[in-house]
């Protein structure tokens, strides 16, 4: 077996090493004032590197946790004066540790969206147009159709064991919902009698 270390180097190899440029510590600081000389001279006639600005710097950060399935993936949330700037993965969270889906990392377009609807749209039974409604009008309106729905349906007792339920309505929770808004819809509708409550989130 032929062991490198052990061969003596050859006149050609010492002739290069020889030849190698040494620079001191001295050359080497040197070196670096004159780079940086030199990028100053280019950011000052206009050709310094693109670093552009951190966009969050000064933002509020918030954590959370994504709200698109399971896996449940932590979320740094940046806002500035009331508005969501930025979502990015949290290095800090058990789980995920700052990574997320393509889904979590296009998180904020979830917010900030010119296609999210932003406004009650109604449209009547047998109606073929869509009416734009207030929330109030909406939310008394859902209050009254489910009373109305429950108080007609509702049963105490099946085949003599207590059950107090209504099968009549169903609530299907949405993706876009967080954590604590998911825990809070599911306890309204169990406190008012429904057992097909679901979600639509993936896992
Ligand atoms: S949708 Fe993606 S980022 Fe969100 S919790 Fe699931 S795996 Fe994580």
């Amino acid at each position: 077996m032929n062991d490198k270390t052990d061969e003596k180097p050859d006149e050609h190899d010492l002739a290069i090493n020889l030849a190698a440029p040494r620079s001191t510590r001295r050359q080497f600081l040197k070196g670096l004032t004159t780079g940086t000389v030199a990028i100053g001279a280019l950011a000052q006639s206009g050709c310094a590197p693109a670093i552009p600005p951190l966009k969050t710097r000064g933002a509020t950060n918030t954590t959370t946790v994504c709200p698109f399935c399971g896996v449940g993936c932590g979320q740094v949330v940046s806002t500035r004066a009331g508005k969501v700037i930025h979502i990015e993965g949290d290095p800090d969270h058990p789980i995920s540790e700052g990574t997320l889906c393509s889904k979590g990392a296009a998180g904020i377009q979830v917010v900030n969206n010119s296609r999210r609807l932003q406004k009650v749209l109604y449209r009547k039974p047998n109606g073929a147009a869509w009416e734009e409604k207030s929330w109030d009008w909406a939310l008394e309106r859902i209050a009254a159709r489910i009373k109305e729905t429950r108080d007609k349906t509702f049963k105490t007792t099946i085949d003599g064991r207590v059950v107090n339920r209504t099968e009549a309505i169903a609530c299907l929770g949405g993706s876009a919902l967080d954590n604590e808004e998911a825990y809070l819809l599911v306890k309204l509708m169990r406190a008012i009698g429904l057992v097909y409550v679901e979600h639509q989130a993936r896992l």
